[in-house]
């Protein structure tokens, strides 16, 4: 789960990190109020979506003077902004976050995240921040520094940090303090990925998060209560939200082949057959091995409420999964509307037969195949007579 820089930055002023201060706005004149009572005179208006790259893309804008923040405003909620991580539909701005500008000296890369290699959390850092950080390990390795962690930040790992980044005197101890804190933020809150970037060095010499990112690991949510309140369905993929209520696992993927697979496994194998086709597949679905004839009812209104698919290829093979179920589910979906596409079906395993026969009295027009190979090959030539 993702959530917005604002929740993230109050999340981390609750572990003693340091941000600007800040208010929520939805209205023009909302703003304008709450940026008179943060006082100054520059202001920074930043749209909140749940996507990074919205300085080059229009999203964050340096205002100096009231009427400017109005019109920021004005500007943002209600638009569609299109970064490098939204995708080519963009994220519709809803709402703004007002702060304070900074004076800003430096720009420093900081991010703590699961090190699965080490088994431990570790560090990344780099002096290039306000980058993007993909094009800096890339170019320049050497400007990114690894610190595995143990259960807390230690001294040495602070100093370690502190002098890669270039600190001196008593930035070294706020550097310290503030480490620590993201630190602790990432166990108690079971987070999966934390990233300041950039974290800045004020012209006044303070330590200060400009920008954070923040994903919870799904899986622990449940003794996150605090943390699951700050969840905002309308920045999820609807398909997908739909599909979490359910107990299904469906990743939105821009294909147009519609997949309904037990076991991910085999769904990823059928992936990528349909790629080795020359098709695309529009979503990963593993309807599991507990499945029931709900819950694959509900996988088929998923995909057939997916109006960029072209076809649907289910490919099951039943081991613990009953094929009879799954043809009871689409015998349920498509007797509730149209089946608008063609749906190739890849049937084999635990009644198989019972399924075959559901669907043949159902009297559903399927293209049924023997094997995985020819399931890929009708889908993509169904894609093909779609255009
Ligand atoms: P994104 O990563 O989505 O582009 P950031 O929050 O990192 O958004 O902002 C982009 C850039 O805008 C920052 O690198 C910084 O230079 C500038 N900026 C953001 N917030 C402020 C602020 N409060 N004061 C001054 N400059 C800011
Ligand atoms: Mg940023």
């Amino acid at each position: 789960m993702n959530v917005h820089e604002y929740q993230a930055k109050q999340v981390l002023a609750g572990f003693g990190v340091a941000v600007p201060q800040g208010a929520l706005a939805k209205t023009a004149s909302e703003a304008r109020r709450e940026a008179e009572s943060l006082g100054g005179d520059v202001w920074v208006v930043k749209a909140q979506i749940h996507a990074g790259g919205r300085g080059k893309a229009g999203g964050v804008r340096l205002c100096r003077s009231l009427d400017e923040v109005e019109q920021a405003v004005e500007d943002l909620i209600g638009s569609t902004l299109v970064t490098k991580q939204t995708g080519d539909s963009g994220k519709l701005v809803s709402k703004v976050w007002i702060e304070q500008g900074l004076n800003i000296a430096k720009e420093f890369y900081v991010s703590l995240l699961i090190d699965r290699q080490r088994e431990c959390i570790s560090f990344m850092l780099s002096p290039d921040g306000g980058m993007d950080i993909e094009k800096v390990a890339a170019d320049t390795p050497e400007r990114i520094m690894h610190i595995p962690v143990a259960a807390e930040v230690t001294r040495e790992n602070s100093m370690q940090m502190a002098s890669f980044l270039g600190l001196q005197g008593g930035q070294v101890e706020s550097f310290s303090k503030l480490t620590t804190g993201l630190c602790k933020a990432f166990q108690a809150k079971d987070v999966s990925l934390l990233e300041l970037n950039p974290l800045v060095l004020t012209a006044e010499g303070k330590l200060i998060a400009l920008d954070a990112k923040m994903a919870f690991d799904d899986n622990a949510l449940y003794r996150q209560e605090e943390m699951r309140a700050l969840r905002d369905v309308d920045e999820e993929d609807a398909l997908e939200a739909e599909a979490a209520a359910f107990g299904l696992n469906y990743i939105s993927l821009d294909g147009s082949i519609g997949c309904m697979v037990n076991g991910a496994g085999l769904a990823m194998a059928t992936m990528d057959i349909i790629q080795l086709k020359g098709e695309k597949p529009a979503n990963f679905l593993d309807v599991g091995g507990g499945v029931t004839e709900e819950t694959v009812t509900e996988g088929f209104r998923l995909l057939f409420g997916n109006e960029h698919l072209k076809a649907i290829l289910v490919n099951i093979f039943g081991g613990i999964v009953r094929c009879d179920i799954i043809a009871q589910g689409l015998i349920n979906a498509v007797s509730e509307g149209a089946m608008r596409v063609p749906v190739i079906l890849r049937l084999v395993g635990t009644h198989e037969e019972d399924g075959k026969r559901l669907i043949h009295e159902a009297g559903i027009n399927v293209r049924w195949a023997h094997d995985l190979d020819e399931a890929a090959e009708f889908a993509a030539a169904a894609v093909r007579e779609a255009v």
